[in-house]
This record gives structure tokens, C-alpha cells and sequence, in this order.
């Protein structure tokens, strides 16, 4: 065997990747990249004109040619297809399946043809065509490509193919359900090439990936890639050259978008195939179900079904094509058992979602209360500095674009520093507290309180004018008036009166910005301050000077 073996692209030969064997057409000037396509193309050209490996069937030439006539009738179609009754038979049978399932019979390939459509009764005459071909010129070896198994896998992938068609009514259904038949023609056609390249691998053959490795170990190239090859030499639709090509990768953006749902399927289908041809554990089924789900976004109950639809076609469909399924091939049991596994999935991964969704909110109720704490100042729970400074602009922003007014009140505690001095200052933070808790009762909800540091606060009120600022400060002048504080015995009783600073943004007195609202209040302060405090006074632009 080891004398076939092409090394396209020196796989496992690392020293001397094409042995230095060019020949007269390789030229010794090629670049390595050329290098590499042209003995790709040499090995790809040698495949496909292998004697063995039997050229599409007159029947299916013609209706490969048919099928690119735009101008074909259903009379050509049924003229071609009658040419050979057997097609015609199993196309009529195939009809009156489960997979389409009508309620009246089918009885003629004119019914069946317009059942499929034109150029669906096409492809599906053309599967029955090509597979018939191609069993008949397959060898028999008892180490080499496993031919049974090869056609189990092909139909199962077949079945699903259709199936999958089906729940997701992708047009093109009978070419899905060929490209499912030929997607592994590849292995047929390298099987052709060379007798003995898949000697001593049946254990290799028991699973698709593995077998997929050792060819691309051996030719540089799956047989993916060369059965696309072939296909696309016998003129199939290009949509099933390329959906085969990449029907290993599906998800590796190699294939054109336009072929990927196709290409998606195919993939999918070829895994559900290893399904039914392999015995498979809970974490095949897992990964089965994973690319079902990232592939065709199906979840594993949607799998579940196509399983059990595929377990009840593939029989009557393999025996359509005359496909023998060995007695250890079991679908049914099969379906049944990965129900049971793709069910408790199921449960597990909407118990995992519910409690994401839990963790979720509880994460969300988390970082609001976080946003809510960094908003507040420890001390009195009034808004801090850093929240007052952001919402004094957003509302001097909406005040100057609706044309309301705004008004600032800062206020600061008259002689508070003797609070401390004479009662201590925790008896300084109670006032600070109080203080607090009087500006709140004082206002309305939508006005922001904040202490603005020290002993000194600010609150911003939208859409109140001076003479509501009047009103409220007057409020707020009384309430401090009227609160006493009874400190530990054998110290007087006590109140803390407050200065008020007021700034309103109105028609009348424009500001420029925030700060200089704001500042203009701080400046009222002063003037309250300077004029006996235990007041409010209303900034006037004197106070600049
Ligand atoms: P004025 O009437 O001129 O405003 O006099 P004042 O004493 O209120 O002003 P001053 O700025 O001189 O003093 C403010 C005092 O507030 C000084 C500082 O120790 C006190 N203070 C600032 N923050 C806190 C606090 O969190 N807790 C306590 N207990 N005192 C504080
Ligand atoms: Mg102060
Ligand atoms: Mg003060």
C-alpha cells in the first residue's frame, strides 16, 4: 500500500514534504503554494479517472442534462425517468412512504413526479440511479472499506437528511436526501483508486472522524473533498458539490453561505447516521446534541423526534435501495435509548436555565443596590457629592432644553463646629442625621437631596421657580428652628439653625452651566452667612463683585 500513497501535503514526512518527486509538468521553479495545488489536483485528477469507479449511469447523465433545461415538463421528466421502470417503481414507492405522507395513494410516476416536483423526481431518480451503479461495482474484502456498514451509514444519513428537510422545510428536499446517500462517495472512489488504502482500518471505520483523520493523514484531503470532486465531474448541482465539500466544517465558515444550511444538515445528519451505525454513550449523544443545536439551533426534544423519525424511515428506505441492515443495525432501539438521555438533558439544562435566570436577577438586585450604595453618603443616606454633581447637570441640561426652571438650595448649619466643641461630635453626627431627615420632610420626591460635604447640603428642584423656593426654604428654616436636641444630662438643650443659599434658573437670571448655578447658590450662602444667618438669601449678581 505504502508505494500509492501521494503525500499531498507531507503530512507525517516532515523532512521532505514532496520527496523531491516533481516531475516534468511539477517544473522545479513552482512555488511551494503551487507545489501543493498542483499535486492536489494531479492525485484529484487520477482519482476520478479510475476505472473501477463507474462513470454516472446513462440514465443519470440524462438527467443531470435535464435538470439544467429551465424549459423541462413534467412529460420529459416522466419520458426520462420511465426509461427505467425500476426507478420508476421505487420513486412511486418512496412516494407513498411515511416521509410524505399524503392521504391518497400515489399511483403513477406522473403523481409521484408532481408530488416531488420537477426537479425534486429528478434528484430522487437520480439517487435510485447512481446508488444502483455504484453497489453493483462494489468489491467484496474482508479488510479493506466495510461496504455494508458504508450504505448502512449512507441511508441512515439519507433518512435523517430527509427528516431534518422536513421539520425545518428546507426546499430542496429529494437533493438533500442525495447529497445524504453520496456525501461519503469520496470513500468509494478512494477505495477505487487504490484497493488496499483502507486495509487493516476497519476498526478506524467505526467511527467517521477517525477515518476521516487517516485519509487526510495519507492524501492531504478527506474524502469529503474528494467525493465533492467527483461530483462536480459528473456535473452534479453545485449546490450538493459544495454542501459536500463542506460538510465536515460546516460550522468552520469554509462554505459558501448560500450552500450552509444544506452543508449544516448534511453534517448533521452524518453524525445522527454515526448514531445509529455505532453504539454511542451519553457524551456522543451530548455532542450530537450540542451540534444540533449550534448548527440548526434544534434543542434535544427536536432531536429526540428526528431520532424516532429516522429509526421508523430507515428501514422501508434501505430496502428501497436494497440496502441490507445487518442484525446488530437497531434503530429502534437506538431512538429509544438516546430519548431516554437526550430527555434528562433536557430537564437538566432547563433546571441549569432557571437557575441562571435566579442567579441573574439575584446578581442584577446585586449591582443595583451596589449602584444605589455608591449613591449614597454613609453618614445621612442623602445622595453623595459624586451623585449630586451628575444629576445637577443632566437637570440643567433639561431645563435649558424644555424651558423650565431649576432651582438650587444650599444650605449650611449655622455654628456647627460649636455642636462638636461643646456636646462631642458624636452628638455632631445625631445633628447631622436629624438634619437630614428634616431636609427629606421638608421636600418632594422628586427633589434631590444630597449632603454636599461637611455640615453643608444641597437640594436641587426641578421645576420649581423663586417663589416656590421661598415657600419650601421657609419650610425647611422652621423646621430647623423648631427641632431641639436633648444632649446627655448636664448639658443645655440645644437647636442648630441653618443658612440658605437659593439660585434659580429661570427666564429671568440665565446660567451658563451647572457649576455656575451651583456656585451662585454657594455665594447666597456666604451673603446669609455675612447678614446674621438662620436665612435664605437669593443670589443676586452683586455677589460676583
Ligand atoms: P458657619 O456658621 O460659619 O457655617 O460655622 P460652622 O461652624 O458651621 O462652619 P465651619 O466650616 O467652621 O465648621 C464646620 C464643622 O463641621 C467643622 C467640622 O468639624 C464639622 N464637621 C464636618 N463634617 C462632620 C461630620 O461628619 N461629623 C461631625 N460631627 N462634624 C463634622
Ligand atoms: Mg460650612
Ligand atoms: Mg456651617
Amino acid at each position: 500500500m505504502a508505494e500509492r500513497i501521494v503525500k499531498i501535503d507531507g503530512v507525517g514526512d516532515n523532512k521532505n514534504k514532496f520527496g523531491h518527486q516533481s516531475s516534468g509538468a511539477g517544473g522545479d521553479n513552482m512555488t511551494q503554494g503551487q507545489q501543493v495545488s498542483y499535486e492536489r489536483d494531479r492525485f484529484l485528477n487520477e482519482i476520478s479517472r479510475c476505472r473501477a469507479l463507474p462513470s454516472p449511469p446513462v440514465l443519470a447523465s440524462k438527467i443531470i442534462d435535464m435538470a439544467q433545461d429551465p424549459a423541462i415538463s413534467v412529460n420529459d421528466v416522466a419520458k426520462i425517468i420511465g426509461l427505467d421502470p425500476a426507478v420508476s417503481a421505487k420513486l412511486i414507492r418512496i412516494a407513498n412512504s411515511a416521509l410524505y405522507s399524503r392521504p391518497r395513494k400515489v399511483e403513477n410516476l406522473r403523481q409521484a413526479i408532481n408530488l416531488f416536483g420537477l426537479n425534486g423526481a429528478l434528484s430522487m431518480a437520480l439517487t435510485f440511479s447512481v446508488v444502483g451503479e455504484l453497489k453493483g461495482g462494489q468489491k467484496t474484502s474482508e479488510d479493506g472499506l466495510d461496504y455494508a456498514r458504508y450504505w448502512q451509514r449512507s441511508v441512515a444519513a439519507a433518512t435523517a437528511c430527509q427528516v431534518i428537510g422536513q421539520m425545518l422545510a428546507v426546499g430542496r428536499r429529494e437533493e438533500l436526501f442525495l447529497a445524504g446517500l453520496l456525501q461519503d462517495i469520496g470513500m468509494l472512489a478512494i477505495d477505487c483508486w487504490s484497493e488496499d488504502f483502507y486495509e487493516g482500518t476497519r476498526s478506524l471505520q467505526q467511527s467517521h472522524f477517525e477515518i476521516q483523520k487517516y485519509e487526510s493523514e495519507r492524501l492531504g484531503m478527506d474524502h469529503a473533498e474528494v467525493g465533492a470532486h467527483i461530483l462536480n465531474n459528473w456535473q452534479f448541482p453545485e449546490v450538493l458539490v459544495n454542501a459536500i465539500a463542506g460538510s465536515h466544517h460546516p460550522l468552520d465558515g469554509v462554505v459558501n453561505q448560500e450552500f450552509i444550511t444544506v452543508a449544516k444538515v448534511i453534517a448533521v445528519a452524518s453524525e445522527i447516521a454515526e448514531v445509529f451505525c455505532r453504539g454511542q454513550d451519553e457524551s456522543d449523544l451530548e455532542a450530537l446534541s450540542s451540534l444540533v443545536w449550534d448548527a440548526l439551533a434544534l434543542d434535544g426534544t427536536s432531536l429526540s423526534g428526528i431520532l424516532g423519525s429516522v429509526a421508523d424511515e430507515v428501514v422501508p428506505l434501505a430496502e428501497l435501495f436494497e440496502i441490507d441492515l445487518s442484525n446488530n443495525f437497531l434503530p429502534r432501539a437506538v431512538a429509544e435509548s438516546a430519548k431516554e438521555v437526550l430527555m434528562l438533558r433536557n430537564m437538566q439544562s432547563i433546571q441549569e436555565a432557571t437557575m441562571l435566570k435566579q442567579v441573574n436577577v439575584h446578581l442584577q438586585r446585586k449591582a443595583q443596590t451596589l449602584e444605589e450604595e455608591n449613591r449614597r453618603d454613609a453618614l445621612t443616606c442623602l445622595y453623595n457629592r459624586a451623585y449630586l454633581d451628575k444629576i445637577i447637570q443632566e437637570e440643567f441640561e433639561s431645563a435649558r432644553e424644555n424651558n423650565w426652571p431649576l432651582s438650587i438650595a444650599f444650605i449650611d448649619l449655622d455654628h456647627f463646629k460649636s455642636v462638636n466643641d461643646e456636646h462631642g461630635h458624636q452628638m455632631g453626627d445625631q445633628v447631622l442625621q436629624t438634619s437630614a431627615k428634616l431636609l427629606i420632610q421638608a421636600t418632594r420626591g422628586s427633589d434631590v437631596v444630597a449632603r454636599y460635604g461637611g455640615e453643608e447640603f444641597v437640594i436641587v428642584m426641578p421645576g420649581t421657580a423663586e417663589d416656590g423656593m421661598r415657600v419650601v426654604c421657609e419650610r425647611i428654616l422652621n423646621a430647623f428652628r423648631d427641632m431641639h436636641y436633648h444632649p446627655p444630662i448636664g448639658e443645655e438643650n440645644f437647636f442648630v439653625t441653618a443658612s440658605i443659599g437659593i439660585s434659580s434658573y429661570s427666564e429671568s437670571m440665565e446660567f451658563n452651566s451647572a457649576e455656575e448655578l451651583l456656585r451662585a447658590a454657594d455665594k447666597a450662602v456666604y451673603a446669609a452667612k455675612l447678614s446674621g444667618r438662620n436665612r435664605m438669601v437669593f443670589y443676586d449678581t452683586r455677589y460676583n463683585d
